[in-house]
């Protein structure tokens, strides 16, 4: 069965709505995989009310059984929770997997991003039945394998790889390569490999390429890759397709069209085939 891919949030940071960004779009991670209908959801960012509605649309206003994938507690990444109407529902079922939080545990961090002084309504009053799952070692979800990988970035983030039979997926966001924030020693080097040995050969990596050089200047060691960083690892991990992911909220459509063709050239320099895109909200990508 083929497995389809949505992007509902491509923007890091912070959502980015107007006139410069309406092409690849404003909205914060949300990523839908799809295999008929078993729902895999990768983030909770602002992308993920857009999915909702889509979904209630879909199922009729029915009850959902859903995973949720969340890679970490930053804002951009969780903010739209609040706003995922099917969570409204009694009857839906939703799994919520994470790693432990710094200094709490995924599932409180999670919930108090609804305590009284920053949102009105409680997740207590969201009634569909959530299940906290935190992650440790490979596991299966619907018999679909899944690992997970800490990235690099402050505090404790999770990277997934979906190995649907025939439709590998790997979901690589907020990420900073470590020779880029390093050096080219071989510890750093290592810790790169094991980064591509995660993502070898996946069908489709959704990379987190938020920096280009000029902002790495300054943001060096801020937890996010440049989309040089993501091309070689797509390069070194031999992926089919690589999805720029992640976008700096300040890199208009026209810019992001330019970084595309920047990295394609890069791609054809090191004389690699894989289908190279920027992921752009409510694209959908069939494996
Ligand atoms: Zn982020
Ligand atoms: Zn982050």
């Amino acid at each position: 069965m083929s497995v389809q891919i949505r992007f509902w949030g491509v923007r890091g940071s912070i959502p980015v709505p107007g006139p410069t960004t309406v092409r690849y779009g404003g909205n914060t991670p949300c990523v839908e995989l799809r295999r008929g209908s078993e729902l895999f959801i990768c983030d909770s960012g602002t992308g993920i009310r857009e999915l909702g509605f889509r979904l209630l649309k879909e199922f009729s206003g029915g009850p959902l059984d859903a995973d949720v994938f969340v890679t970490h507690t930053h804002w951009d990444h969780i903010q739209g929770w609040p706003f995922f109407i099917p969570a409204y529902n009694p009857k839906s079922r939703m799994r919520i997997y994470s790693a432990h939080g710094v200094g709490a545990g995924f599932e409180q961090i999670f919930r108090s991003q609804m305590a009284h002084n920053f949102f009105p309504v409680e997740i207590n009053d969201m009634a569909a039945k959530l299940e906290f799952v935190r992650v440790e070692k490979p596991f299966q979800v619907k018999g679909v394998p899944v690992q997970t990988l800490f990235t690099n970035h402050p505090g404790v983030d999770v990277a997934y790889r979906f190995n649907f039979p025939g439709a590998s997926v790997v979901y690589l966001t907020d990420h900073e390569c470590h020779r880029a924030q390093g050096d080219d020693s071989d510890f750093y080097a290592g810790q790169d490999k094991l980064v591509a040995a995660f993502c070898q050969g996946a069908d489709l990596l959704i990379c987190d390429s938020q920096y280009d050089d000029n902002d790495y200047k300054m943001k060096r060691g801020w937890g996010h890759s440049r989309w040089r960083d993501a091309v070689e690892l797509a390069a070194a991990s031999d992926v089919k397709r690589l999805a720029l992911f992640h976008h700096e909220p300040t890199r208009s459509d026209d810019a992001i069209d330019k970084m595309v063709a920047q990295a394609q050239e890069l791609a054809r320099e090191m004389k690699k085939s894989f289908e190279l895109f920027a992921a752009r909200e409510g694209q959908e990508i069939v494996l």
